[in-house]
């Protein structure tokens, strides 16, 4: 078993009665060729986290007592002690012992509280039917939070370096072991000093007061696609929040909302209008005049058209979203009837309805049946 064992004071290249001072300026050093900021060597998350725990046990006169009697003597320590002997065969083991099971097996970046992915901003657009005929730019006015130009976020002013935190070691974490009647208990809490990011910052940039970002006016123009509808949402991507420690920025989100038009109602990329016509028109025919949301449109009614009926016109609706190509308007052909007749208008359509009756009685038709059931 000896073997594979884990070797903390190894890991920081001391010797087994190295003192408090050889150990603390031992693990300075490594820390420093190792910090995953600086270190391009591909296991130095790796290795930082190892040499962190090295150092947290050894540099803890009763977590250092307790491995030298437990970890690697592989003696059985004090008669009758349920460890004796057992050895630490992994870094996990190791974690797992002095500071319970929370880091195990996690990179050191994880759990460091200063990785935070920027927050979404959000912008509402208001438009107008008519705006959704072609592609349209629009101008938005952002205050978001940026990465600091000067330090490029890492809130040290240039030329300084951060230096790792001296209280937790660089977990962000401290933890405290107490052997109580239960046994052993730990608790984990975030560090006091460095507020978990597991690093203090000596000489904080005065750009941006040591917070790594800076609060940014910002105009940016966005495009929104010919069809878009109500209620739609842009999402255009990296325009949000800065993020903290190199995550990724929020995005933009735009929310579209189209005022009704009064005269066309819109489904997707169908339009909708009803056209008051004749009556005369609808029984003998015309070509009629048709609004639509550019201009007008001339339409052929084909006589004895009823009302209600509904025409297409292909090709006159909205614009369809990222499909190309647009929709039909449907246009509703509606009897128009006037709100009060003058006595020859009256005249008129007294002498009209005794004809049309004549004309559908002679013909059997359905308008002479139902005005003369009684
Ligand atoms: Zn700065
Ligand atoms: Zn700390």
């Amino acid at each position: 078993m000896a073997a594979s064992k884990v070797d903390l004071y190894e890991i920081l290249g001391v010797a087994r009665d190295a003192g408090p001072d050889e150990i603390k300026k031992a693990y300075r050093k490594l820390a420093r060729q190792y910090h995953p900021d600086v270190s391009s060597s591909p296991d130095a998350d790796e290795r930082f986290k190892e040499i962190n725990t090295a150092y947290e046990v050894l540099s803890d006169p009763a977590k250092r007592q307790q491995y030298d009697q437990f970890g690697t003597t592989g003696s059985a320590g004090l008669g009758g002690d349920p460890f004796g002997g057992m050895g630490f065969s992994s870094m996990n083991d190791i974690i797992d012992f002095f500071f319970g099971g929370g880091f195990g097996g996690v990179g050191a970046a994880a759990h460091r509280r200063d990785y935070q992915p920027g927050e979404d901003l959000h912008r509402a657009v208001h438009l107008r039917l008519t705006d959704v005929l072609d592609d349209h730019s629009v101008e938005l006015k952002l205050d978001r939070r940026e990465i600091c130009e000067t330090c490029g976020g890492s809130r040290a002013e240039p030329g300084s370096q951060p230096e790792n935190c001296q209280t937790c070691g660089g977990h962000g974490a401290v933890r405290q072991v107490r052997d109580t009647l239960l046994g052993r208990m730990q608790t984990t809490t975030t560090c006091p000093t460095c507020h978990g990011t597991g690093y203090t910052i000596p000489t904080p940039c005065k750009a941006c007061r040591g917070t790594g970002f800076q609060e940014k006016q910002r105009t940016i123009e966005i495009t929104i696609p010919a069809g878009i509808d109500d209620g739609n949402v842009i999402r255009i991507g990296n325009q949000g929040h800065a993020g903290r420690g190199g995550a990724p920025g929020g995005d933009l989100l735009v929310s579209i909302s189209i005022e009704p038009h009064e005269q066309f109602k819109r489904d997707g990329a169908a339009l909708y209008v009803e056209l008051p016509v004749h009556y005369a028109d609808l029984v003998q025919g015309a070509t009629v005049t048709v609004p639509t949301l550019t201009g007008e449109e001339q339409l052929r009614i084909p006589a004895g058209t009823s009302s209600h009926h509904i025409f297409q016109l292909r090709g006159h609706g909205l614009p369809r979203l990222r499909r190309g190509g647009r929709g039909d308007l449907h246009v509703r052909v509606v009897v128009a009837i006037p709100s009060r007749v003058n006595k020859r208008q009256r005249e008129l359509l007294g002498e009209l309805k005794g004809e049309d009756l004549k004309a559908s009685q002679k013909a059997g038709g359905i308008l002479y049946q139902l005005l003369n059931r009684k």
